[in-house]
């Protein structure tokens, strides 16, 4: 084991998934997470090929055990809003296993994070610690938690979502911006829509303007159907992950949609509506032995899917970067050496996700899902 400890700020799907990377290369790794244990908050998380090859390079079963609980969505179909219009249809399932390494998998977050949990030793996640306040000296990194308490550790990875404390500690506090765009999920079971052609496709509607959009994919083994639905909203107050949405307001948002895709919205009984925040690209992500993952260093828009892929592919190099380093002194280079490998990637989809026209008329994706987390060069280089 090193010589070092590492502490991860919140155990979301980048913090888990560096967790256990770090562990398995002999770290010493403690998370400290808010909530008081997992929950079963949110629904889906799409994982792109890029995504679960990544996953199934932690070589802890957690491959497996994400494909006994998600779905495989055969193809990814672009259609218009109105007509139906098919646009692009791009072959998923095994075509994309065969040139990618791995397929797409569509699965409940819980069911993610339960995967990762399950092979990280318990102990060492420290559950109600709530970061409040984060200094570094010579010594190290103290964290003070809204309890009261503080621990001390050498390296600080801040896993900790679009509201870092990590972010705020190293470069001063600035807040994530509403995008004017809210998000609706909701989840059916697929035989009360069993009429509705390609089901177990991730079929997105693009709707009449930008920020208009119906996407839909199977879950749960393709026993249910998630419906995710953006569209435009002047002001929003509340950022949250649970607040209920009116179903009616879905329909009526949505009414001169293709009856492909109302149908899917007719059959709902609940829904959950979520504002859309995001944040610029950052200079840099790491600082003294501190440093940033997924949300915390580059949340994203949701229009490549790209949000729990960058978190996990971030673990993974970051996990690579720091595996040889055996003492302090060497920490800062290596932390230095993944801020160069990934950010440039990290910021262009961070980008390029702004921009609602990802995969709209087809095209090539291998630049996005051909990236390999476990292949990469560990010298400075741009993707
Ligand atoms: C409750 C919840 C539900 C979500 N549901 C969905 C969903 O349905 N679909 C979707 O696409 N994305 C969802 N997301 C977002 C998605 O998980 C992320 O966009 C993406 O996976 C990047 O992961 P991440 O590990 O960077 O951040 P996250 O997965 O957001 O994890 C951040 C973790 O840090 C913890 N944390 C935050 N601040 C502190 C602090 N000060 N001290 C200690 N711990 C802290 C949080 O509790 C959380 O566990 C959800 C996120 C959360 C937190």
């Amino acid at each position: 084991m090193s010589s070092f400890k590492i502490g991860i700020l919140g155990a979301g799907i980048g913090g888990l998934t560096a967790a256990i990377a770090l562990h398995r290369a002999g770290h010493d790794v403690v998370v400290y997470e808010q909530s008081k244990q997992f929950l079963r908050v949110g629904a889906d998380i799409n994982l792109t090929p890029n995504a679960v090859r990544a996953l199934d390079g932690l070589g802890t079963g957690i491959g497996d055990a994400v494909r006994r609980t998600a779905a495989r969505p055969t193809h990814r179909i672009s259609r218009t809003w109105n007509t139906g219009e098919e646009t692009s249809r791009l072959e998923m399932g095994d075509t994309a296993e065969k040139k990618y390494g791995a397929p797409q998998l569509t699965i409940h977050r819980a069911d993610l994070l339960a995967a990762l949990a399950d092979v990280f030793p318990a102990e060492r996640v420290r559950f109600a610690k709530r970061a409040e306040a984060i200094s570094e000296d010579a010594q190290g990194i103290t964290i003070t938690f809204s309890d009261g308490s503080t621990d001390k550790v050498d390296v600080l990875i801040g896993g900790d979502g679009i509201h870092s404390a990590v972010r705020s500690a190293m470069f001063g506090k600035e807040s994530p911006r509403f995008t004017g765009v809210v998000a609706f999920r909701a989840v059916i079971p697929a035989d009360r829509v069993a009429q509705v052609p390609n089901l177990q496709a991730f079929t997105k509607w693009w709707g009449p303007n930008p920020e208009s959009q119906i996407v839909t994919f199977p879950l749960n083994c393709g026993k249910d159907i998630f419906i995710f639905a953006t569209t435009a909203q002047e002001t929003w107050h509340l950022e949250s992950w649970t607040t209920p949405g009116s179903v009616q307001e879905l329909r009526d948002s949505y009414a001169g949609f293709h009856p492909d895709a109302t149908a899917l919205l007719d059959a709902c009984d609940e829904v959950l509506k979520t504002a859309l925040y995001e944040r610029d690209p950052l200079p840099h992500w790491s600082k003294g032995r501190m440093t940033l993952l997924g949300d915390a260093s580059h949340p994203m828009m949701p229009f490549m899917a790209q949000g729990a892929g960058m978190a996990i592919e971030d673990a993974v190099v970051l996990a690579r970067c720091l595996e040889k380093v055996t003492t302090v002194d060497g920490i800062a280079d290596a932390l230095h050496v993944y801020e160069e490998l990934r950010l440039e990637r990290a910021s262009k989809i961070q980008v390029g996700s702004r921009g609602n026209n990802w995969l709209r008329e087809g095209g090539n994706a291998d630049w996005v899902y051909g990236y390999d987390a476990w292949a990469v060069p560990l010298e400075a280089e741009t993707v």
